[in-house]
């Protein structure tokens, strides 16, 4: 559609105001235009946390050659032309303000190339005009350079917020691919490959990707839900981490982030909230986006049902994903030792594995699909029993003797402010005399953990709020698995290899290193000369 200027009937009517508040606003509406013209790879620069400089390059369609000048009017736009366009709106962009906005309040240039056409177009404004034009080449797209941005008020500059910007329009879009260069020095990146899971290991590291739940999709009339959860004990000390994506538009709207928090809620410890990834989908006539100039918040009209269904997604998907599942669904990118001889990861979905037996005492070897398996006999125990724990069978094993746990006052408050979760997890614990518990059961695999060294991990883990409960599981399950050193039984080894046994199972130990490395077929002849 070609660029218009909107008529005072339409403008009127657009809920328009300040849109560049700071340098995170003016990288989010390039952004929103990349995607609006249908990028695939968008890069993003900063300099001086975006107030010396910021550059947006995308490969979308490019503006045609005589509608550049357009681009930097007032209320003119491709994306509606009538007010009822507001009712079918399928871009995040269609007020025609922000461009306009920025050249007041910084120098811009902008080169785009239209898809069809042979060269691009370069143009400099300052003040708002056209000060310059020129023949320039560039591939189809645009870049648009943003500098010396001098915005009404103080801004909140930096790379932090930008950051931000950059990871929710990301996840609210896994196909395509965002780069984020900050001071010189790339920040973060994504692939495009379209897959949510994918794209929340290349943001936030592939063990919490691995054990987020997957949330739908599921549908109620024209609303469709779908996205990815943390489980605990992967939990945030605040709600900043809840990502919701209307229609690919990433939004703050406080119910829906409420109706994700108060689902997910009796799942989580007090005072800690989930990462969430959750994609809304329905008919455009269905959301309003018109209500603020930043267009973070939008209305719902069938708001009830979509609070209500988003509620039963996160539950559903609290309750019922087991952790394997959600593991099998993307393949970890670990750290992997050096190919040289080793094929890389294992895939232990062309498994099964038949078992060889233990080697200097520390190695578990097997025969499966690929080849030879070296296993990391603790490490692969570790994440065994580190996955037991968090699927909270609440299987417990009473102690022979109940352990006395003495804890500072802040630590105790900890522990007393989860009983239910402590529970499901298979604790039974009694608060005695001032912070003092007696440990009546553990979890079942645990039932082997001396007693000192429990106490020890559950000192080691309220050393600080801030994911207690997670380094709890971890360290409970680094010292109940077997050491690296010990003779193991066939059985014993059988035992430790079971859980490999199944598609999907991890590749990792729960401190993120390798579970195991594969040699294959021919690896072998390589080495041996074989030919
Ligand atoms: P809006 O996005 O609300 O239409 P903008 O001021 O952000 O308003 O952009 C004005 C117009 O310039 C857009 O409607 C679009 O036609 C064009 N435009 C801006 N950025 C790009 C881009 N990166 N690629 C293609 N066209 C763009
Ligand atoms: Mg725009």
């Amino acid at each position: 559609m070609a660029l218009i200027t909107l008529s005072s009937e339409v403008s009127q009517r657009l809920v328009a105001g300040e849109v560049i508040t700071g340098p995170q606003a003016v990288v989010k509406e390039l952004v929103e235009n990349a995607l609006d013209a249908g990028a695939s790879a968008i890069q993003v620069e900063i300099w001086g946390g975006g107030m010396e400089m910021v550059r947006v390059s995308d490969d979308g369609c490019g503006i045609p050659p005589a509608e550049v000048e357009l681009a930097f009017r007032h209320f003119t736009t491709s994306k509606i032309r009538t007010l009822d366009d507001l009712h079918h709106l399928s871009t995040l962009g269609f007020r025609g303000e922000a461009l306009a906005c920025l050249a007041s309040l910084a120098q811009v240039e902008m080169v785009t190339r239209a898809r069809g056409h042979l060269g691009g177009v370069r143009v400099q404004v300052e003040e708002g005009q056209v000060v310059g034009r020129w023949p320039a080449p560039h591939p189809v797209g645009t870049t648009v350079v943003v500098r010396r941005l001098c915005p009404p008020t103080t801004p909140q500059a930096g790379e932090a917020p930008i950051r931000e910007v950059i990871r929710a329009f990301a996840l609210a879009h896994p196909h395509v691919r965002f780069e984020l260069r900050a001071e010189g020095r790339r920040v973060l990146a994504t692939s495009g490959s379209g897959d949510l899971r994918g794209v929340v290991a290349e943001l936030f590291g592939p063990t919490l990707a691995s054990t987020m739940a997957t949330l739908g999709p599921d549908s109620q009339g024209d609303v469709e839900v779908s996205g990815l959860i943390s489980r605990p004990p992967a939990a945030r000390p605040d709600r900043q981490r809840i990502y919701v994506a209307v229609n690919g538009r990433p939004v703050r709207t406080p119910s829906l982030l409420e109706a994700v928090e108060t689902a997910a809620r009796p799942f989580f410890p007090k005072g800690r909230f989930p990462l969430a990834v959750v994609h809304l989908r329905l008919p455009p006539c269905l959301v309003d986006v018109n209500l603020s100039p930043t267009k973070d918040e939008v209305r719902i009209l069938p708001q009830q049902e979509a609070l209500g269904l988003l509620r039963e997604a996160v539950r559903r998907a609290l309750r019922e994903t087991p952790l394997t599942e959600a593991v099998g669904a993307s393949p970890l990118l670990g750290p992997w030792p050096s190919p040289r001889l080793a094929e890389g990861p294992p895939q232990w979905e062309k498994a099964p594995l038949r078992p060889l037996g233990q080697l200097l005492d520390t190695f578990l070897l097997a025969e499966g699909a690929q080849g030879l398996y070296i296993i990391d006999q603790h490490r692969a125990h570790e994440r065994a029993i580190y996955e037991s724990l968090l699927a909270r069978k609440g299987q417990r094993s009473p102690l022979k003797e109940p352990i006395v746990l003495e804890l500072k006052p802040h630590q105790a408050a900890m522990l007393r402010g989860m009983p239910a979760l402590l529970a499901e997890l298979g604790f039974s614990l009694e608060e005695f005399g001032r912070h003092h518990f007696l440990v009546r059961e553990v979890p079942h695999m645990l039932e082997n953990v001396p007693g000192r060294a429990l106490e020890e991990a559950v000192q080691e883990a309220l050393v600080e709020e801030e994911g207690w409960l997670e380094r709890l599981l971890i360290s409970l399950a680094c010292r109940a698995a077997v050491r690296r050193g010990r003779r193991l039984r066939p059985e014993e080894v059988a035992a430790i290899l079971e859980p490999y046994q199944r598609p999907g199972a991890p590749t990792l130990c729960p401190h993120g290193g390798p579970i195991a490395l594969v040699i294959g077929r021919e690896a072998l002849a390589r080495q041996l000369g074989l030919g």
